[in-house]
């Protein structure tokens, strides 16, 4: 194992993306220090964005709140061509939280990433929310939970990016963009905990079509929103 990670390191940049240390064998492209020291979101934080998502009866955190460095991370996982911080990123931030999250309502839980269009998938060589959905389930399958990827949700019109629009038009913009794939949604067990994962929280507007669609289709099931990061 070790020597298999020794030569992964000949082909993949073995600093971390904030602090360009060295890192260690089991760390990928951030450093555990790195980790442990972005900003948390507050119960404050999270606050205004709870009331909203609690119109589809749904519970909402995001891990970290939006610093210089976290709004580094983020972007290096969306543009960078660096899917193994978004592993990273979500065994180490995403997988803890969910944890204790399950723990407290006693379900196993079903990973969705927010989907994203062909085209950007392309263009970026992945889905983030995906691999911050993979990381996380490393974690939590660690745990001894049952615990999937369910590809749930799948775009239906292509969007701009989000930046081209205005506020106004963010909030209205992503309605009818995704749909529920139905053969998918049979495999989804009757009492999991149904986890929506993504990486930024802008206006929340995609998150919010997104709960709502998975509330018309699960209307028993709990529904939690985990993002990465909230920018304010
Ligand atoms: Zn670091």
């Amino acid at each position: 194992m070790h020597v298999l990670s020794f030569l992964t390191r000949l082909v993949i940049p073995h600093h971390c993306v904030l602090c360009k240390t060295t890192l260690r064998l089991k760390e990928q492209s951030i450093c555990q220090i790195c980790v442990c020291s972005q900003a948390r979101c507050t119960k404050f934080d999270v606050l205004p964005h709870q009331r909203i998502f609690d119109t589809v009866g749904a519970s909402f955190q995001s891990v970290l709140i939006n610093t210089e460095s976290t709004s580094h991370l983020c972007k290096n996982l969306k543009y960078g061509f660096n899917y193994r911080l978004g592993i990273s990123l979500g065994k180490s931030l995403l997988g803890p939280y969910l944890q204790s999250f399950c723990e407290r309502v006693n379900k196993n839980p079903v990973l969705i990433p927010v989907p994203v269009s062909r085209k950007r998938k392309k263009m970026r060589g992945y889905n983030q929310s995906e691999k911050l959905s993979q990381g996380c389930l490393q974690f939590i399958l660690a745990q001894g939970f049952h615990a999937t990827i369910v590809n749930l949700l799948k775009k239906v019109l292509h969007k701009r990016s989000q930046v081209e629009y205005g506020t106004f038009t963010r909030w209205t913009n992503p309605t009818g963009s995704m749909e529920v794939r139905k053969k998918i949604k049979q495999r989804i067990p009757e009492n999991a905990l149904l986890v929506l994962i993504d990486d930024t929280v802008t206006t929340g507007s995609t998150l919010i079509h997104a709960s709502e669609i998975i509330r018309e289709h699960f209307p028993n099931h709990s529904i939690l929103i985990l993002a990465l990061a909230l920018e304010v």
